[in-house]
């Protein structure tokens, strides 16, 4: 429709174009006709009827006006449109067929011209013989003789009704296009800063994603670096300097504490703290804690009181507790506590649980290393210590007792005439005896003491603390005990087991190892001397060496 629109106007205007060419050359023909009039008046006719043969050919309206503007010609196309007769044309009753908002424009440029004899063009609306009005572009051009006095006007007038209409309708659908357009735009606008909105929210999350990864990295590296070294730890406490040593690093927005299960598994111990945490105590009750209780870790939000912690009465913030856990058994927890600076995110709840498995599996290593070391100081027959461990343990009870200023005592045992025994019954039996008097022996002394097989049929027990007559009195008590003893082979009894014991004290019968068991040595030669099944006290090495005073000693030395 636009493009017909458009072909039609442009139609319009190649009509126009030709309609000029034609009224010009009309024109001049006109002028010719009039100039020749007066010289060659037998001519005139014919070029009159060339100039209204050439008018009424072409589409337009043509018209011709006095000097003074008064119409004297109109062609038959201009008559037919607006209904008259040529005489009701004449002079200036045109006027009437403009329409009336058109008149005054097209009086004045009407008049304009008459009075300043220049060509002009204007656009006004002529009422046609049906009565409606259709805008036309008309034109005139003076027509002077040869000293340049106008002698006619000439004017056309096209019918731009169509074309009019077809702007009009061009510049209505441009008027849509351009407010669809500028809706479309406004639109796109809204959209692109919607797409800019959700760009930048992206590009914010991406960031706090990155950052996060980073933290993740570094918390990951850090957990890795203490797993190392909690790998080289050997011993309880240097596992959990290591974990407090990391825990700050690793949880730098929490504060915590970290606390170990006793051997009898009742109670946990603090072991330590980070972040100036506040402790509930240094022990408690290991039913108060949820995490040791179930196994799991247990998170306690803010201001909820389902399934509080006992140890964490006067908390007021969220926490939580995850045991450390060694093949399933719990053996302490990790507890840690929100801040103002940090939240308990349970996204990062695996990072905890790291933590406390790693410590777990560091304390059980610990423990499985015990476990063998304590092994290979065993005697497989009656589970004592071996004398492996005895040379271990003096040297260490001696230095204790040292520092401490105390006794320690020292029984060498021997089964009497263990020989018989294995003769008799068997070296099976002789190995039952033997698991016998182990067990008695264990039964007959204190917690803290100290029980070795020597060897062969020969014990050793140390007492740390035991002076000279406390340690006589124990052996005695073993020797007796032992008496008590019925080991039977097969259903028969073996007979009555007895022992000799030689006695030593530290510092009175030595202050080394070696010292000690020689002197215990010796006084168990002197009970199997005495007859056996009996008690034998080193000598005082005071009495064999006068005793000389310490600045005497250390310079002797
Ligand atoms: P005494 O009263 O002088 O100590 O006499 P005894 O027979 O106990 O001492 P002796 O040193 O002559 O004999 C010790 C015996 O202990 C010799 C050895 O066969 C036996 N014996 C050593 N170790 C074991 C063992 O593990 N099992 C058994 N069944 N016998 C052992
Ligand atoms: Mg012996
Ligand atoms: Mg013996």
């Amino acid at each position: 429709m636009g493009a017909m629109t458009l072909l039609h106007g442009s139609y319009d205007y190649r009509t126009a174009l030709l309609a000029i060419l034609l009224i010009g050359s009309a024109a001049l023909l006109f002028c010719r006709f009039v100039l020749s009039r007066r010289n060659r008046a037998n001519t005139s006719h014919q070029l009159e009827l060339h100039f209204r043969t050439m008018a009424e050919a072409v589409p337009e309206f043509i018209w011709t006006a006095s000097p003074d503007g008064a119409v004297d010609y109109a062609n038959r196309k201009c008559l037919d449109y607006l209904g008259v007769r040529s005489d009701q044309l004449q002079g200036a009753r045109w006027v009437a067929l403009v329409h009336p908002d058109d008149f005054d424009p097209c009086i004045a440029k009407w008049e304009t011209a008459l009075r300043t004899g220049n060509p002009y063009d204007v656009q006004y609306r002529l009422r046609g013989k049906d009565g409606t009005y259709r805008s036309f572009l008309v034109r005139a051009n003076p027509v002077r003789d040869s000293s340049g006095t106008i002698i006619t006007w000439c004017g056309s007038c096209t019918d731009i009704e169509d074309q009019k209409q077809n702007q009009q309708i061009l510049e209505e659908q441009i008027l849509e296009r351009t407010t669809q357009l500028a809706e479309a735009n406004q639109q796109l606008q809204q959209e692109m800063l919607e797409k800019d909105l959700a760009r930048k929210q992206l590009d914010q999350q991406n960031e706090k994603m990155m950052k996060d990864l980073e933290k993740r990295s570094d918390r990951a590296t850090l957990l890795a670096q203490m797993g190392e070294l909690l790998q080289s730890c050997i011993s309880r406490d240097e596992v959990i300097s290591v974990a407090l040593g990391f825990a700050p690093k690793i949880f730098p927005a929490l504060r915590g504490w970290v606390a170990l299960l006793n051997p009898t598994r009742s109670q946990a111990e603090i072991a330590g703290s980070w972040n100036e945490c506040q402790i509930p105590s240094t022990e408690f009750d290991s039913a108060a804690c949820w995490a040791l209780r179930t196994g799991h870790a247990h998170l306690v939000a803010l201001r909820d009181s389902t399934a509080r912690c006992s140890h964490a009465e006067g908390v007021n913030v969220s926490y939580i507790c995850i045991p450390i856990l060694a093949q399933g058994e719990a053996l302490g927890i990790v507890h840690l506590q929100a801040t103002m600076a940090g939240q308990l995110e349970s996204a990062e709840l695996s990072f905890k649980t790291t933590f406390a498995g790693q410590v777990g599996l560091s304390i059980a290593n610990i423990r499985l290393r015990e476990a063998l070391r304590m092994q290979s100081l065993r005697d497989s027959l009656t589970g004592l210590y071996n004398r492996r461990y005895l040379e271990e343990l003096l040297e260490r009870e001696i230095r204790r007792a040292s520092r401490g200023a105390y006794p320690l005592g020292v029984l060498m045992i021997d089964l009497d005439h263990f020989k018989n025994f294995n003769d008799t019954y068997g070296h099976e039996a002789g190995d039952a005896i033997l698991r016998e008097a182990g067990r008695s022996l264990v039964k007959s002394v204190r917690a803290e003491d100290f029980i070795c097989r020597f060897g062969g049929e020969e014990f050793v027990v140390v007492l740390p603390t035991a002076n000279a007559e406390a340690s006589q009195a124990r052996a005695e008590r073993l020797r007796l005990k032992i008496k008590e003893l019925t080991v039977t082979d097969q259903g028969r009894s073996m007979g009555m087991v007895t022992i000799s014991v030689g006695v030593a004290v530290f510092p009175d019968h030595g202050d080394s190892p070696n010292d000690l068991m020689a002197a215990a040595d010796a006084a168990l030669y002197q009970a199997k001397r005495g007859g056996r099944d009996q008690v034998a006290v080193a000598a005082r090495k005071a009495l064999e060496e006068p005793a000389m005073p310490d600045a005497a000693k250390s310079a002797a030395s």
